[in-house]
């Protein structure tokens, strides 16, 4: 099952055959291995990026195009799950993406638009948490700012949230166009890229790992585990530290102009949607109606969350609105809510666990990897894989 991004490809891969020797080998390319590669690029190393099937497979190919600052909670809760010096200081990592993407913006074109960002809530926990993180983003010198009842447009007016908070900072991207940029950027640097070629199993050896998969070999002094939700299938020690959660997204024919160009994240941010420049309505969420039916990684529409889909875009076209394409996505969590990246023991680093929300979040996490393969530049320290522990316990 493709999502509507899938119809634009990454570009032309191999299928990795025989036996192939390299100083860092990325396995899995979403955003995040996709990053890496583009990264590693200037680096001197050789280094392979696998995937299993094609890179954007995964969550990253399959998401809402939302590119929102921020880890996945909000400011407020963010400052208490990892301290209000750290979540300012993961909150500034993801604001450097906006950065990094622009500068590509001069060479591709992946529909990259800062519009600013809807977040709208209900109830009165949102409200305080609301109210708290645009006051922690304004001491961050983001000009972020409350909008009540009236100063919302209409068709949010109408349903029926309280209080919603103005980020003017994000912005929407197509997930498989920006890959393709920085595939083709870091093929351009000497990175080979592989497609079709699952890592089944991983041997640590006296100097490096051998990762193998069905016709291949990669022997690597270093290897960075990049397949997020997918990380329990072939890494068996890692299996409990990661849960895969599905999410349902669809997209419509092209519409008129609805009465806002931006991204909104509403509910405690399950649902989301935007409105692409084509008119093409993008519209995800509704997990928090079948948490416990939509887990693992199987790839299937639910049809009771396809429904409530339907008429929230019924809602925000004020019209019927073909579909053309409907899709669901695995995205992995944590048991702490917090990412697993950095180094995780000898030759292995991971990347994962991004708790639902990556377009910001997992060029940060590649760049702070590359700087720590580079230099041993520390990780961003209430991430950091060493928490795993030796034995993956
Ligand atoms: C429905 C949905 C909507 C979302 N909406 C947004 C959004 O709007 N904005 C946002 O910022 N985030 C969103 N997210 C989250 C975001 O998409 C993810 O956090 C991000 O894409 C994770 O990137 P990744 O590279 O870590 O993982 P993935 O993109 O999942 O990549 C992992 C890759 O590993 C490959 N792989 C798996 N097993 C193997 C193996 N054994 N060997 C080799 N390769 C393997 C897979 O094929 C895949 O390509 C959403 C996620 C979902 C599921």
């Amino acid at each position: 099952m493709d999502s509507f991004w899938h119809h634009k490809s990454p570009g032309d891969f191999e299928v990795l055959q025989g036996v192939l020797d390299v100083d860092v080998l990325v396995v899995g390319a979403g955003y995040t291995g996709c990053w890496l590669a583009y990264w590693l690029r200037d680096s001197g190393l050789r280094v392979a990026l696998i995937d299993s099937q094609q890179p954007g497979f995964g969550a990253s190919g399959r998401n809402g195009g939302l590119l929102l600052q921020g880890p996945a909670q909000l400011l407020s809760e963010a400052g208490r799950l990892l301290g209000r010096q750290n979540a300012l200081e993961i909150f500034q990592w993801t604001r450097r993406t906006f950065d990094w993407v622009q500068r590509l913006t001069e060479r591709y074109d992946f529909d990259y638009h800062v519009t600013g960002s809807l977040y709208v809530g209900g109830d009165k926990t949102e409200r305080a948490e609301i109210s708290e993180t645009v006051a922690l983003m304004n001491d961050a010198g983001v000009p972020a700012r409350l909008l009540e009842k009236p100063d919302q447009p209409p068709s949010i007016q109408r349903m029926g949230y309280d209080l919603a908070a103005w980020f003017p900072d994000d912005g929407m991207i197509h997930p498989l166009k920006l890959m393709g940029a920085l595939l083709a950027e870091a093929q351009a640097g000497g990175i080979h890229v592989y497609r079709g070629s699952p890592a089944s199993s991983l041997e640590e050896r006296a100097q490096g790992v051998r990762v193998s998969g069905p016709g291949f070999a990669v022997n690597a002094e270093r290897v960075v585990i990049a397949t997020n939700a997918y990380t329990g299938e072939w890494l068996a020690p890692l299996n409990h530290l990661i849960r895969p959660v599905r999410g349902q997204v669809l997209a419509t024919e092209p519409l008129p102009r609805i009465d806002h160009a931006y991204p909104v994240y509403a509910d405690h941010g399950f649902n989301y949607w935007h409105q692409r420049p084509d008119g093409r309505l993008i519209v995800g969420g509704f997990r928090h109606l079948a948490l416990e039916e939509e887990v693992g990684t199987e790839l299937v529409l639910n049809s009771r969350i396809q429904a409530r889909l339907d008429r929230l875009t019924a809602d925000l076209a004020g019209r019927h609105a073909a579909v053309t394409d409907r899709w669901a996505g695995i995205m992995a969590m944590t048991l702490d809510q917090r990412p697993l990246w950095g180094h995780w023991r000898g030759p292995i680093w991971t990347a994962i666990g991004y708790n639902g929300h990556g377009g910001t979040v997992a060029p940060a996490a590649a760049r702070m990897i590359r700087d720590n393969i580079i230099d041993g530049t520390p990780v961003f320290a209430p991430y950091d894989a060493a928490r795993i522990g030796e034995t993956g316990e």
